[in-house]
């Protein structure tokens, strides 16, 4: 009585870990109909066998903000095992944290069994998916539904949907920070920083895509241990990196980032990058039209994205290189495999996306060469329409002429006739097609093999 009065006057009633408050429709107002048929088979299906099953995570918290959750977990207290067997199409993956993955048709729902958090939980499961030799894998740490809702990050991450039932349980107060928009962590918020530092990022990107408030005390702490970040292995930081590009909100991601003093260990580049006006212009811009692709339901790929965040640094290499008699190919090389290499000390970029963002940046010169063969055959290049698309970003930002952007819009689709009046006569230099050194720097791997790409453009490929 008097804990609770106290905690009330407080203004935050003390969670009870043994009684969680349950929303009924009336309260928790979830569409029923927004409710993945996976989900809810998952659920009847393992209820049926008198276990528990409840949707979980982030989908509960999209559903009662009348969010579409991007995708749904269920969780259980029947074993991996137990769950396979309920269903026909389950399979077990995961070699720390078994799961199960429930397919109906199209859709895929994963099950997890109620966990207990222990220290560094989800930095080992990470640590065991890098290392796949020679460590002994612990098992399964399955705990009660409460422990499952403490180990979670965020309280309102924390809240369990019963579809069946139609209910809402909350053991943390999840529901009153959820209608208040604001995130809060479980427990000690340094303390469960220091278990797992990717959670400060997720405090960021969920804070953005969410519109939240951090609240205050979840926040102090982030800016003083924001360097633990840099034991984080690079390719976990490099997948929530991605979520924060591909999330639809990548541009309010980044001001989070920078205003909690993230970026520095995630994108350590930006606060000497946005020195540069035109720089920031770009990077911001880019990251802007993501949001709009996604928000339209159209593609996006991470190497353009990516190629984007670094065309700045590619741009500036360019713009200080003293090639002397280097053929341009040798410094384009030199400079973006720089570019890469200094990133990749702090992000697993995938090497996978060398090859596309090299193409869109090495594409960038011949953009400016407008006279006799070379615009038909640059009209060839495989990825011609993602290197334009790269071209008109820089145009929007300022970076080169919109003359130039308009220009390639208008010769792609003209006809013949058309295109042959658009030709710019006056363009520079005769082609020398023998250069000496044409293979050097490994040119030809990324479309600079062309002798578009070649001595004839100074670095920046302006003429002249
Ligand atoms: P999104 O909408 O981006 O999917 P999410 O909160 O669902 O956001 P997921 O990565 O799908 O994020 O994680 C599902 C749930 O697992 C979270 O809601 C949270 O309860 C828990 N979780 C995820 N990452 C962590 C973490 N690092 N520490 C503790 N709990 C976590
Ligand atoms: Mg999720």
């Amino acid at each position: 009585m008097i804990k609770q009065f106290i905690s009330r006057v407080l203004g935050r009633k003390k969670p009870d870990l043994h009684n969680p408050r349950i929303f009924r429709a009336d309260k928790h107002k979830i569409d029923h109909g927004a409710i993945s048929a996976g989900a809810i088979r998952v659920c009847e299906g393992l209820h049926a066998e008198g276990y528990k099953a409840f949707v979980v995570g982030g989908a509960v918290r999209d559903l009662m903000l009348g969010r579409q959750p991007k995708d749904f977990d269920v969780a259980t207290d029947a074993t991996p095992e137990q769950v396979r067997a309920v269903f026909r199409r389950a399979r077990i993956i995961g070699r720390r944290f078994r799961l199960v993955h429930v397919m109906f048709g199209q859709e895929t729902v994963e099950v997890s069994t109620f966990r207990a958090n222990h220290e560094r939980s989800e930095a080992d499961e990470d640590d065991a998916r890098a290392d796949e030799h020679g460590r002994l894998l612990r098992d399964n740490v399955f705990g009660s539904q409460e422990e499952d809702a403490i180990r979670r990050d965020f309280t309102v991450n924390a809240l369990f949907y019963d579809p069946e039932r139609d209910e809402v349980w909350d053991y943390l107060s999840g529901v009153d920070d959820l209608k208040a928009r604001r995130l809060v962590m479980i427990g000690d918020p340094e303390a469960r920083y220091r278990e797992d530092p990717v959670r400060m990022l997720r405090a960021a990107r969920l804070a953005a895509k969410l519109e939240f408030r951090i609240d205050a005390k979840t926040e102090a702490p982030i800016s003083r241990l924001a360097p633990l970040l840099d034991n984080v292995p690079a390719a976990r930081l490099f997948d929530e990196l991605l979520k924060m590009l591909l999330s639809g909100q990548a541009a309010a991601c980044l001001a989070r980032l920078r205003a909690l003093g993230l970026h520095r260990n995630l994108l350590p580049f930006l606060d000497e990058l946005f020195k540069d006006d035109s720089a920031r212009r770009f990077v911001e811009l880019a990251l802007a039209r993501t949001d709009e692709r996604i928000a339209a339901d159209k593609g996006v790929s991470p190497a353009f994205l990516l190629a984007a965040l670094l065309w700045p640094l590619v741009d500036r290499r360019i713009r200080a290189a003293d090639g002397g008699t280097l053929p341009q190919q040798v410094l384009w090389h030199e400079a973006m495999d720089g570019v890469l290499e200094a990133q990749r000390r702090f992000l697993a970029i995938p090497r996978k996306l060398d090859a596309t963002m090299k193409e869109l940046w090495v594409a960038q010169p011949r953009f400016l060469q407008r006279g006799g063969g070379r615009p038909y055959r640059l009209l060839t290049h495989p990825r011609f329409r993602a290197c334009y698309d790269f071209l008109v970003l820089r145009a929007e930002a300022g970076d080169v002429p919109m003359e130039l952007a308009d220009w390639w819009t208008r010769f792609q689709d003209a006809d013949e006739d058309m295109r042959k009046s658009m030709l710019l006569q006056d363009d520079g230099p005769k082609k020398k097609r023998r250069r000496r050194g044409r293979r050097t720097g490994g040119g030809g791997r990324n479309g600079l093999g062309e002798a578009d790409a070649q001595g004839e453009t100074n670095a920046q490929g302006e003429q002249g």
